[in-house]
């Protein structure tokens, strides 16, 4: 999902979340169309739960030279879903899930691990290519790295697995954030997986970032555009000085911090492992202050 080229082939895009402000349909559409113009391959669409701005997904389904990754709860998967899924294959649900029946109903609510088996079972039956999103956790590493927990999954008709390590943005619960010799375990066990179970794609975020090249954000590889239309880095990097509601994204792509971020070398310096700009976080916020 994202590329080691020096101009970004990928968007991360959350579509929900703001209720005053968000950016309409017709403005992802138009956001939408310039990225396929600009040769852009994948838009990752998240949330909150971005099936619930079906009036985005709609737009995406339009854009056919673009694959839309939907990192979704699962939850909501009628009739109409699965119709418009099935007949806009570049629309790639991605449904999160926690690990077990224990961990995931824990997480996300009794009942939430049977609504996303019979989801699965409902996208398999149809032939629709679909994934699952894991957030990796101290707490869940093992168990979901485990071949019986990755072979239920495979069984269900799943593709991808992402394992999106945990980055505690906010500063509270550092303590389930991978320390280092998790995610050496990780980098290794996924390593593993590539040669043991071919039929499953598996990437690891941002573990995957040192093949190619380190940091991808600020349109180096990938950005993201926030709910009310700001350009961020990355989503872990909440920081924004240009918004696509006036602004087209090649403007955003050069933006005064996303060039001093890919100019400075900010992205490619020696950090603790994880994210780099999570660890540099002083030095993003004075380059926003001293713009
Ligand atoms: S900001 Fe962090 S998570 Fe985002 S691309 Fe850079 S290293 Fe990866």
């Amino acid at each position: 999902m994202h590329c080691a080229g020096c101009y970004s082939r990928c968007i991360n895009a959350t579509v929900d979340e703001a209720p005053v402000s968000q950016l309409i349909d017709k403005e992802w559409g138009r956001i939408f169309k310039e990225a396929s113009s600009l040769g852009i391959s994948f838009i990752l669409l998240a949330g909150g739960e971005p099936m619930l701005r079906w009036d985005v997904i709609k737009e995406a389904s339009k854009i056919k030279k673009i694959i839309f990754p939907i990192f979704t709860n699962g939850t909501i998967m009628g009739e109409e879903h699965i119709k418009l899924l099935d007949g806009n294959r570049n629309l790639l649900p991605i449904i999160s899930i926690e690990g077990s029946r224990t961990a995931t109903d824990s997480r996300r609510g009794e009942g939430v691990y049977d609504k996303l088996g019979s989801t699965m079972e409902q996208l398999n039956k149809k032939g629709i290519l679909f994934g699952a999103s894991i957030t990796i956790t101290s707490d869940n590493i093992n168990e979901v790295t485990s071949s019986e927990f990755l072979d239920g999954l495979a069984g269900k008709g799943c593709s991808v697995v992402i394992f999106v390590e945990y980055v505690p943005i906010d500063g509270k619960s550092e303590n389930i954030a991978l320390g280092e010799a998790e995610k050496e375990y990780l980098k290794e066990r996924v390593n593993a997986l590539r040669k043991q179970k071919e039929d499953m794609v598996y990437i690891s975020f941002p573990g995957d970032e040192e093949y190619v090249g380190g940091c991808v954000a600020a349109g180096r590889g990938f950005f993201h555009i926030n709910s009310h239309g700001g350009a961020e880095p990355c989503p872990f990097s909440p920081y924004s000085d240009i918004n696509l509601k006036n602004s087209s994204l090649k403007e955003a792509l050069s933006s005064k911090l996303f060039e001093r971020l890919r100019l400075e070398g900010i992205l490619s310096q020696p950090h603790k492992g994880g994210c780099v700009l999570y660890d540099k976080k002083s030095e993003i916020e004075a380059l926003i202050e001293n713009k």
